[in-house]
């Protein structure tokens, strides 16, 4: 590591990185009392065994650029980097420290006070300000993804000896590809009349956010989603307004495109009044909840009404958990079935929602949920960090991968993993393809929309 200086005397505002942290109401580090309970929650310190790389060590470093006593320096910015922004530590912490709020702004600041590295520079543009930004873009990459799975190549590439030929890095990536559905689940449905099924008591008119990747992949998490709302009673709308909920964004620290998205999104779902918006990703329904994060006081868009976004998201399956009658009433299959459940980081520590999604599959009829071990700890995936820091991504999901065999040892019956949020399905799903463990990966509200009869 080294310890060269990186910070520009100011950044784009004229302002210096100490400045630009006090007018960020970045206050709440003062609440972090120092105690260390965190540390044996943290990834990263369990990985690398040093301070620095722990919940701790890294709200000391942002406290020094607080107070102005630490420059930004390489070893700073690579410690912030290679946090997950996983928020276990704000589970463990006994203070209440919003780790996560606090670790996005700095990594905002960071973000507008230093200069990129050229690879880092080109993922930004490419990813974060152009494909993510762009249905026409990701409906083109999904086309071409498709037509690559089509080809036989990824297959070829990680089911025979070919594979040992190539970087691991790439053979890997074949196994993380998402089954791209080669167009936009938002363009296809924006139209449809998705009323709940005939006879069901009206629960309400909801909105459904469909993301940016997962808008032309996986389609039946989608597919299953409004048949399970249409099931229980809610009329469905798709807006297709809506773009990208800008978590990658915010994640590595480009808040200026994470306004914009959130402005987007604000007003693509407010025109329709709906009674909620309706999320299926953890790690958007988190960002989408925590929108007026990205508004100081001092930003124009501060008092806009961002609670009447956050007030009305919820995910598929805490809404299902609040109608327990309407599923039981539901037509199920009977037969057994031994499902491993994994908590999503942005689903049980940023939203702390745990309990309900686990009791919901597991009351299914003849399933029974076995939780994984350390179901509660990242897998690696974090939005676009398996791609920026795949050393430590690769290690932390070994981990994970290392639980899945062994519960899968304790449940020889397993037959399926089920995870709420398509980065940690993406990750998962290629370590256990790579594994080559026999246990199928997919989103719940999938799993429960396979049991549903009729
Ligand atoms: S973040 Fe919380 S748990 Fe960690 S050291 Fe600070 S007060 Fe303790
Ligand atoms: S967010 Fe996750 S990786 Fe980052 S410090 Fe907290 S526990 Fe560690």
């Amino acid at each position: 590591m080294t310890t060269t200086t990186i910070q520009k005397p100011l950044g784009n505002s004229g302002q210096t990185i100490q400045q630009l942290l006090r007018g960020t109401d970045f206050d709440n580090i003062l609440t972090c009392v120092h105690c260390g309970l965190c540390l044996d929650n943290c990834p990263t310190y369990r990985e690398l065994h040093d301070e620095k790389e722990s919940p701790r060590g890294r709200l000391y470093l942002m406290r020094g650029l607080y107070d102005g006593e630490l420059d930004l320096t390489e070893e700073i910015k690579g410690s912030l980097d290679r946090c997950l922004g996983c928020r276990a530590c704000e589970t463990a912490c006994p203070s209440g420290v919003p780790y996560g709020e606090l670790l996005e702004k700095a990594r905002g600041v960071i973000h507008e006070t230093s200069s990129q590295g050229v690879i880092e520079q080109t993922l930004r543009t490419v990813l974060l300000k152009g494909l993510f930004r762009s249905t026409f873009l990701l409906s083109t990459a999904s086309k071409l993804l498709k037509l690559y799975a089509l080809t036989g190549l990824p297959k070829l590439i990680t089911n025979t000896a070919l594979g040992k030929f190539l970087p691991k890095s790439f053979v890997f990536q074949q196994h993380l590809l998402p089954d791209c559905s080669g167009r936009s689940f938002k363009q296809q449905h924006a139209h449809d009349d998705l009323q709940a099924v005939a006879g069901t008591k009206s629960l309400g008119r909801v909105g459904l956010f469909t993301g940016c990747v997962m808008d032309v992949s996986e389609a039946a998490v989608h597919e299953s989603t409004v048949r399970l709302l249409r099931a229980i009673g809610y009329d469905v709308v798709v807006p297709e307004e809506q773009g990208c909920c800008g978590a990658l964004h915010v994640h590595s620290g480009d808040r200026i495109t994470a306004r914009e998205l959130a402005e987007t999104n604000r007003q693509a779902f407010a025109e329709h009044n709906f009674d909620l918006v309706v999320t299926n990703a953890a790690g958007c329904s988190a960002q989408l909840k925590d929108y007026h994060h990205l508004f100081p006081k001092s930003d124009p868009g501060h008092n806009k009404d961002w609670k009447g976004l956050s007030s009305k998201i919820v995910d598929i399956l805490e809404l299902l958990s609040r109608h327990p009658e309407e599923v039981t009433q539901l037509s199920w299959r009977q037969d057994e079935d031994v499902v491993l459940y994994d908590a999503p980081c942005h689903l049980m520590h940023a939203q702390k929602i745990d309990a309900n999604p686990r009791q919901l599959v597991n009351s299914l009829p003849g399933v029974q949920l076995v939780p994984l071990t350390e179901s509660n700890w990242c897998c690696g995936s974090a939005g676009i960090y398996n791609l920026l820091q795949p050393e430590l991504a690769g290690d932390v999901l070994k981990r994970k991968i290392d639980s899945v065999r062994e519960t899968l040892e304790a449940n020889p019956k397993a037959t399926t993993l089920v995870t709420g949020n398509p980065g940690c399905l993406y990750q998962i799903r290629a370590g256990i393809r790579e594994a080559k463990l026999p246990l199928r990966v997919i989103h719940p509200a999938v799993y429960l929309a396979e049991r549903l009869q009729g």
